[in-house]
């Protein structure tokens, strides 16, 4: 095929595609009554996975979140967010405040940090638990933990061990600590909210925290400020279901996440107490000075005299708080004449952490969108992510949360749609590539729905037919390149470029030329064709889910006509250059009786994450103390 074809020039010469071509491609048109078919199975997973009866076996989840309306107002301040889902891990500081005419104002300086594949994909490990000695791990600051995370102890590690140490999580307090380095906030102690995109049980904040009056304090060095939001009443107890988009960190489903995260920044803490500190250009930390000789120290109390500190960082939480020291045990008459233990030093006692974090609240992103959201527009009850993975989320009425107890009010539920599918509900219109997406993941079987829209998942199918159109002999004269045999080398975003492509097929040939490939103008324009397919199909299945949830609203609330805001997040809605329209079009097609408006979210993740965690902070407060 002569490559000056698919040039500028090209716009003129007429697309001149096979009829095969289009017969391949039909399989992936849906019509209407499919479109609803999909739907009114949606909303049947929905329903199982609200009751308590079938909830198990539903293939859609409809985890509570504990997120409810409530009128409690929050805290002002600096709040640190996490936004870990992705294929990016973000960091970010948020200021929650009053800004003039008593509205809410939040700013925020952020940091993206990409996540290696061995942190996503990596191993537990075990750490030697008690005693004084620590694994050591090594590395850059930021960077790949290929090398991070082996034992340096001597000899071999030990067999039985103390709590996992995971990767991912000591990679994310790695990005914590610079972040904080950064922006030199390392001595302070922020509230944190984490905004975590994975399917996550959470536990009953009353039963977890001992809520109200219970166990958890916390000193509000800021002035209330109450503007009466819905919500919000997160539950930081959340256990990982199971890990979806390609994470797979071993040994952490099952788990508390947030306590995952603290053990992570409590392992840097040790660390950093035994070895240098790189802040005073790689010195020594100061030694704690020599015990007093009398009395033994009590449990957990630092020094009372600590020589002076000249390094800002690391030191500086532990010396400037000297615990109060009990008085001294009333000796023991056994152990009179004997010699007493060894001297310990008791810096060790109560190591200087790198950095403290209090983690407050923990919510998906799909929830932190529609937050973030809600502050624009309090008609905002519905959350979606069309990014790497898709999901959405929506205040659900009370009495239908049958896993919560309660009627009153409404709860943010997670509905973990991605999932849809598991039960065979999508068996009649997976196509081939579908499958072998499926079958080459990392989750075989699982999250079929989201493997048809995400982002994730689109470029590989796009992949897939263009060899099978090689295969038939109708694309680049049968001939493919190494590069696109090659799994996943067809990102998502290829597809964004393609469909902007102004008519001229420049885009087109530029992206298929770095794929080793001399195209015609007609096997740009079936390249195009391939896109589209792909994405319309995305958006039409997604447009599915998104109607049964807000068909199902109406229902819920009996009203004549539902009013109501939808928040998006996500790169494919973003960025795709027809998606959102497409998308929008069949929502409204399959919701007569609704007016819906979508917001884009900004940083919706953070963001929201940040006001969950300002309104965490005053339920902690007033609950609490
Ligand atoms: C996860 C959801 C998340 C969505 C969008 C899915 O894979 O299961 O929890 O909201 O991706 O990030
Ligand atoms: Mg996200």
């Amino acid at each position: 095929a002569p490559a000056e074809d698919a040039g500028p020039a090209a716009a003129r010469l007429m697309p001149s595609v096979p009829p095969q071509v289009e017969q391949i491609l039909s399989e992936f048109r849906l019509k209407e009554e499919d479109l609803k078919k999909v739907m009114y199975r949606m909303q049947k997973e929905m329903d199982r996975g609200l009751k308590l009866e079938t909830h198990e076996e539903a293939s859609v989840k409809m985890l509570p979140t504990y997120v409810r309306s409530t009128p409690e107002g929050s805290e002002v301040g600096d709040f640190l967010s996490l936004d870990l889902g992705g294929t990016n891990f973000r960091v970010m500081l948020v200021k929650v405040g009053e800004g003039e005419e008593g509205q809410w104002k939040v700013k925020t300086k952020h940091q993206m940090y990409s996540i290696p594949e061995d942190a996503m994909t990596g191993t537990a490990e075990m750490r030697p638990g008690g005693g004084g000695e620590v694994a050591t791990l090594r590395g850059p600051v930021v960077g790949t933990v290929a090398s991070r995370g082996q034992w340096e102890g001597g000899g071999q590690p030990p067999a039985k061990a103390g709590p996992p140490l995971f990767q991912l999580f000591d990679y994310i307090s790695e990005c914590i600590s610079d972040f904080l380095d950064k922006h030199q906030m390392k001595h302070k102690k922020l509230p944190l909210g984490f905004t975590f995109s994975f399917p996550v049980r959470h536990e009953d904040i009353d039963k977890v925290r001992g809520w109200p009056g219970g166990t958890r304090t916390r000193e509000s060095p800021w002035p209330s400020y109450t503007p009466s939001p819905i919500l919000v009443l997160p539950s930081l107890q959340g256990i990982l279901l199971n890990w979806t988009k390609g994470f797979k960190a071993s040994g952490a489903e099952g788990n508390n996440v947030v306590g995952l995260l603290r053990d992570a920044i409590k392992r840097r803490g040790v660390r950093r107490s035994y070895g240098l500190c790189r802040y005073r250009s790689g010195g020594e930390i100061p030694a704690p000075p020599a015990l007093p000789t009398t009395g033994p120290p009590e449990p957990g109390a630092s020094p009372g005299r600590v020589a002076p500190c000249a390094c800002t960082h690391v030191c500086v939480t532990a010396c400037t708080r000297p615990r109060p020291r009990g008085p001294p045990p009333a000796p023991d008459p056994l152990a009179a004449g004997q010699p007493g233990p060894p001297a310990r030093p008791r810096w060790s006692l109560s190591p200087p952490q790198d950095f403290e974090m209090d983690v407050v609240a923990m919510v998906n992103d799909t929830v932190a969108t529609m937050i973030s959201c809600y502050y624009e527009d309090h008609r905002c009850e519905v959350g979606m992510i069309v990014g790497t993975g898709c999901n959405a989320c929506y205040m659900e009425e009370m009495q239908n949360v049958e896993l919560v107890e309660g009627d009153e009010g409404r709860m943010c539920v997670n509905t973990e749609w991605g999932a849809f599918g598991a039960s065979g509900e999508l068996d009649e219109f997976l196509l081939e590539y579908d499958r072998v997406v499926d079958e080459t993941s990392l989750n075989p079987g699982q999250q079929l729905y989201e493997k048809i829209i995400g982002g994730k998942y689109m470029g590989e199918i796009v992949r897939l037919v263009l060899l099978k159109l090689v295969d038939e002999n109708l694309l680049f004269n049968g001939e493919a390149s190494e590069k696109l045999k090659t799994r996943g080398t067809f990102e998502t975003r290829f597809m964004s470029q393609i469909e902007s492509d102004s008519g001229d097929r420049k885009q087109i040939y530029n992206i298929l030329t770095a794929f080793e490939l001399l195209p015609s103008g007609t096997d740009c324009d079936i390249v195009r064709m391939v896109c589209e397919s792909v994405s319309t199909r995305a958006a039409q299945m997604c447009s599915a889910g998104l109607a049964g949830v807000i068909n199902r609203m109406r229902e819920s609330r009996s009203q004549e006509t539902l009013k109501i805001t939808v928040g998006v997040d996500g790169s494919v809605y973003k960025l795709h250059p027809s998606f959102k329209d497409r998308f929008h079009a069949t929502v409204r097609q399959l919701t007569p009786g609704c007016d819906i408006t979508f917001i884009q979210s900004e940083e919706g993740s953070g963001r929201g994450a940040a006001l969950i965690s300002a309104v965490a902070c005053k339920m902690a407060c007033m609950m609490g103390q």
